[in-house]
């Protein structure tokens, strides 16, 4: 008899560890644990209903399927021993898994147990690892761009027959950055609310709930306010509805914060694609057919293929690429504390407030709040990156190491000196003002530089090109930046860089 493990993030149909077993003979095995770190109270209610809702499933599908109810089970590794030297199956076969110490603890307990341990392919990325470390090899630097270009080439996505891309340019982000001013201008279209938010609850998600209480009373967030889908019916039912509702202003809107909006036109579907709720190849396909179908314009469709194929795959592979030494990163030797305000949201900056409010009671931010608002203020203020992506990793509902090392050290706070990023990521505050409604309801000012009411992130802009000179004076990219902060006059510079220092200081 073979066991054939599940992880939690592994909840799908095709897992091909299923396919290397027999129904009827082998044994499926989930263990829902208490010892995956810390979590959002709402994350940890979507692992859970999800997990449970699968093994339904499973069972449905005449799966013998044993599950480790949280109750009992304090420990992954322990719950995983006992069922070993209790069954004592032939093999223990498991797709492979999403996390790097995973994949470390299967081989352990394999040698501890003395049961053979077979890792089969996964099938929740679209390229393979070792096709990704071929493409890397050799590379001091790697770019999503090369590894897009690729992906669209090789699956035949959005390209025409004679091998250029649809549309004659490989992307459309000059089209996809539409500011606030012209989204006033389109006359301020909103998203409807989310399919999911519109169902009733069942009894996975009730139970996952009362559950989350009993064991994680101290996590943030609170279980009663989860609300993604949680069961492959619904993930898909998620999936529709986007395409038909945002994918079309999903890439005019891509870059846009607003106050009272807080997911936009984005998909939201990050979470149950983690969790194997959903494939990517599907996501991209229900986007291009609606193009197809002249239900979506091309500039929407190829920004979002380009984050499923593109920025999803690539982040992936630097994962893979780059574990374990990746996680310590820091380049920029950034040592700050995470300030409290993280958890709390009190912070007079209206756009930190905002961001942190929603991540705080919803689990949730999008993509430009997290690497413009959240990640920009890391980055400039120089917030230690390890503490930074272990609050990312804890609060957010789609949040796994994977995706959050290359995300949070590569992408936002160029903790990894460039190897995924040709410039660091970094705003002030003009950016955010033409990019959101924030500065509108804020007490700091986004257009002063320095003195009483400056808005904190110019300070920290132009400290941030002070601290760093030496560094980005030599990168064509930043080379400008520096150039115009040195040419400022000298008491200029230092009224800045003072009071920039007089904010950091008071953070804590
Ligand atoms: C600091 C920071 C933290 C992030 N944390 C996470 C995280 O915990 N989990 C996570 O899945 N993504 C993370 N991302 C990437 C991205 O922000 C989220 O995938 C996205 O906001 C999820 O919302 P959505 O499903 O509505 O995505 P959409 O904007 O609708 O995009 C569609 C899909 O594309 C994929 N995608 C888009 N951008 C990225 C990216 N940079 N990396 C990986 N996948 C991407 C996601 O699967 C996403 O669901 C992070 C990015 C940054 C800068």
């Amino acid at each position: 008899m073979k066991t054939l493990l599940v992880f939690g993030d592994q909840l799908t149909l095709e897992n091909t560890a299923l396919e290397a077993g027999t129904l009827g003979a082998d044994r499926v095995v989930l263990i829902e644990a208490r010892d995956d770190g810390p979590a959002h109270k709402i994350k940890r209610v979507f692992h859970l209903a999800a997990m449970r809702a699968f093994a339904e499933e499973l069972r449905g599908h005449g799966w013998d399927t044993r599950q480790f109810g949280i109750d009992a089970t304090p420990s992954f590794r322990e719950a995983l021993v006992a069922h070993l030297e209790c069954e004592r199956p032939d093999v223990l076969v498991v797709m492979e898994p999403n996390n790097w110490g995973r994949q470390k603890l299967l081989e352990e307990v394999s040698k501890q147990t003395g049961v053979s341990l077979r890792i089969t392919p996964t099938c929740q990325f679209v390229t393979p690892r070792a096709d990704f470390l071929n493409f890397a090899k050799g590379k001091k630097r790697l770019l999503m761009e090369a590894h897009y270009r690729r992906m669209r080439q090789s699956l035949g996505i959005l390209m025409r027959s004679d091998g250029e891309p649809e549309g004659g340019a490989w992307n459309y982000d000059a089209e996809n950055r539409k500011t606030v001013r012209d989204w006033k201008k389109d006359g301020a279209p909103k998203p409807p609310r989310p399919v999911t938010a519109r169902r009733p609850r069942d009894k996975f998600v009730e139970t996952a709930i009362a559950d989350v209480n009993k064991w994680f009373p101290d996590s943030p967030g609170r279980a009663e306010d989860f609300w993604l889908p949680h069961t492959r019916e619904g993930a898909l039912e998620a999936l529709a509805s986007f395409v038909a509702e945002r994918l079309p202003l999903f890439g005019d809107y891509q870059d846009l914060m607003l106050e009272d909006s807080p997911t936009m036109f984005h998909s939201m579907i990050a979470g149950p694609l983690n969790l194997g709720l959903l494939l990517p190849m599907e996501c991209v396909d229900a986007a291009v057919r609606a193009h197809t179908a002249g239900q979506a314009p091309l500039a929407a469709v190829e920004g979002f293929v380009r984050q499923i194929i593109g920025w999803r795959e690539f982040v992936n592979g630097v994962y893979w690429l780059k574990m374990p030494a990746y996680l310590e990163s820091n380049a920029l030797g950034a040592t700050l504390p995470l300030p409290k305000f993280f958890y709390t949201a009190e912070t007079s900056m209206n756009c930190l407030r905002c961001s942190l409010g929603e991540a705080r009671d919803t689990a949730f931010n999008h993509h430009i709040q997290r690497l413009m608002i959240l990640g920009n203020f890391c980055l400039l203020a120089g917030i230690r990156p390890q503490e930074a992506h272990d609050w990312f990793l804890e609060m957010y509902i789609d949040a796994h190491e994977w995706v959050m090392a290359a995300n949070v050290l590569g992408m936002a706070l160029h903790a990894d000196g460039g190897f995924m990023a040709t410039k660091p990521y970094a705003g002030a505050a003009a950016y955010i003002s033409k990019m959101s409604n924030y500065c509108a309801g804020c007490s700091h000012d986004p257009v002063k530089k320095s003195g009483p009411g400056a808005c904190p992130f110019n300070l920290l802009y132009w400290d941030f090109y002070d601290r760093h000179a030496d560094r980005f004076a030599s990168n064509p990219r930043t080379s400008m930046m520096v150039r115009s902060w040195q040419k400022r006059l000298p008491d200029e510079r230092a009224k800045i860089t003072a009071e920039a220092r007089v904010f950091l200081d008071g953070l804590e």
